[in-house]
């Protein structure tokens, strides 16, 4: 299959007629070619998007209008939701089960969940302390937004940017990632189809010297970028140099703390969910179990029993509990991350290779792996693997879980298992992460706002959290005398 990218309301290859190959991680099999933009196309797209800003069509839609626009885009994707889920589950690897029921369904909700905002972006009016002066204020649009998307949850990540930037009135240049692009040149494909004006959605494809040309063009009055850490730091300093707005979702390593008098069997499930899910590539999986030390092993065993008995296979077949990471290069990461884990003296007890099964052999599959003895220091419990790797570690004191859970850079998320309504919200309080769940698996809602503490990212999306960071505030001051 060979696909294009669009810009200016026109699909199109390259300009220099680049391609590279987008693989199917389950089969090592080739799916699509897909063009490689040049500087010159991200510039083509940047203007075209500039120039949509600024048209009638666009910049003087009624809210009710771009609205039903946002509405039309959910509803479209719903009619698609079945070739979506494949698409996405081809291109990226996760079970059908999974882009079913969340990626598809998700990007859904957030489209109708901003179409409801349309109609409801106001300012404000202020008393001052001054005679005979009014003031109002209002929320404009920024102009172009550079939308830069990673690979673990491309279409609905695509959403969470674009449903905002559209119902504030922007315009947009996305990319999504180079390892599964193709779910988001579908989403824009849906956007046309839906009547969204030309030049109002563009995608460029490829790698990240088209995310550097977006983040360096000086027409892109915004970045929003989620991704790693430290692609989000250089994006910040370029961003930083032209004064862009940035928005930066970015890494985790969420703890999960569970208090000494929690049942173990009932939060197993919860706890393998929140570490497994998409074979542990989210953001905010669970991924340091902090366990009283006299039942650290108890439930190491236990994760490790119900990890070694999921089916790992293609996505696309219904028994497949684990489908596989997204690339070689990825599969190589996290495989050196398990040989450090053992270097550094932790205790493995199952998972750590790729799985022995001829049928799996030419896909990117890992085993479920649990580490027990782990302690804080080691590279395991300290730096995003972004695979299925769970570490067990141990504690004496439940005073110390809360510095423990924050030793980190990151703070994205965090989980508390407590039958103890007061342990668990004081720790909730303490611990420094945009997100803490109280005895859940990693929940999201469009309506509640998503982002990072400090590695992990500046800025939220979702809820109006989103809207004020997709507008500027105007403050306009009249005189009445
Ligand atoms: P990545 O940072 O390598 O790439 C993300 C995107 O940025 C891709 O589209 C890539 O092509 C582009 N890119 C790469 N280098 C760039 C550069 N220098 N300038 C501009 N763009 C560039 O991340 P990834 O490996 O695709 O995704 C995994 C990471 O994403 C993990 O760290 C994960 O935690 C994070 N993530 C965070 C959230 C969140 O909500 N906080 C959600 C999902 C994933």
């Amino acid at each position: 299959m060979s696909v294009k990218m669009l810009i200016d309301g026109e699909w199109t290859e390259s300009s220099d007629g680049e391609t590279f190959n987008s693989i199917n991680p389950a089969t090592g099999e080739l799916l699509a070619t897909i063009p490689e933009a040049t500087d010159s196309d991200v510039d083509s797209a940047v203007r075209a998007a500039a120039v949509a800003f600024e048209s009638p069509a666009w910049a003087s839609m009624l809210p009710a209008e771009r609205g039903r626009l946002l509405w039309r885009i959910a509803d479209l994707i719903e009619e698609n939701a079945e070739e979506l889920a494949r698409l996405e589950t081809e291109d990226q690897g996760q079970p059908l089960g999974i882009s079913r029921a969340i990626s598809i369904p998700n990007a859904i909700e957030h489209f109708r969940y901003y179409a409801g905002w349309a109609t409801k972006i106001h300012g404000t009016t202020v008393p001052l302390s001054m005679p005979g002066v009014d003031y109002r204020n209002r929320r404009e649009p920024l102009g172009v937004c550079g939308l830069i998307t990673p690979w673990n949850f491309p279409f609905m990540i695509a959403s969470w940017k674009l449903a905002p930037a559209l119902v504030t009135g922007n315009t947009v240049v996305l990319k999504p990632p180079e390892q599964a692009s193709l779910s988001t040149l579908r989403l824009a494909d849906l956007c046309v189809e839906a009547g969204v004006p030309k030049g109002v959605v563009n995608v460029v494809t490829g790698g990240p010297s088209v995310g550097r040309a977006i983040t360096r063009h000086p027409l892109v009055a915004k970045i929003s970028f989620t991704g790693s850490t430290e692609v989000g730091r250089e994006i910040a300093s370029e961003a930083g140099k032209r004064l862009a707005r940035v928005s930066l979702e970015l890494g985790g390593k969420a703890p999960s703390i569970v208090t000494p008098e929690v049942d173990i069997d009932s939060i197993l499930e919860g706890n393998l969910m929140g570490g497994l899910l998409n074979c542990g590539q989210v953001c905010a999986a669970y991924t340091r179990f902090y366990v009283d030390r006299k039942r650290a092993d108890e439930f190491a065993e236990k994760m490790a029993v119900v990890a070694s008995s999921m089916q790992l296979g293609n996505g696309l077949d219904p028994e497949t509990h684990l489908g596989p990471l997204v690339s070689q290069e990825h599969l190589e990461r996290v495989d050196n991350y398990v040989k450090l884990g053992k270097d550094e003296g932790a205790s493995l007890i199952t998972g750590g290779s790729r799985p022995d099964d001829e049928r799996l052999a030419n896909g990117f599959f890992y085993k479920p792996t649990v580490f027990t003895g782990v302690n804080d220091s080691m590279t395991i419990a300290r730096e995003e693997i972004f695979g299925p790797v769970l570490s067990v570690i141990p504690y004496d004191d439940p005073e110390e879980l809360a510095n423990r859970a924050n030793d980190t850079e990151y703070g994205l998320a965090a989980v508390i298992w407590s039958r103890d309504i007061a342990t668990a919200n004081r720790l909730a309080n303490q611990i420094k992460a945009g997100t803490v769940w109280i005895n859940l698996p990693p929940f999201l809602d469009a309506a509640a706002p998503w982002g990072g503490m400090k590695a992990s990212g500046i800025g939220r999306e979702m809820g109006w959290e989103a809207i004020l960071s997709y507008t500027d505030i105007k403050g306009i001051w009249t005189s009445l005398l």
